[in-house]
């Protein structure tokens, strides 16, 4: 994984969304992230510009978002 990348515009528009938005077509599941048994966050890389996203499942519905994780500042 890339430590800073310019998300491509799909990556972009997916930022900040609610979680239950779907990934979009070149996101790749890599992981889930489990605590006390349920499934609290998803994680996935884009194959298309190398962002890693956290879908939050868990916590306050305003915090159940999209996070794109390794976007460099532009
Ligand atoms: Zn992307």
């Amino acid at each position: 994984m890339e430590l800073w990348i310019q998300p491509c515009d799909a990556c972009a528009d997916l930022h900040g969304q609610r979680a239950t938005v779907d990934p979009h077509d070149d996101l790749a599941l890599k992981g889930a992230g489990v605590l006390k048994g349920d499934v609290v966050e998803l994680h996935y890389i884009c194959k298309r510009c190398g962002a890693a996203f956290t879908r939050i499942l868990a916590g306050p519905p305003g915090q159940q978002t999209w996070m794109l994780l390794n976007a460099g500042q532009h």
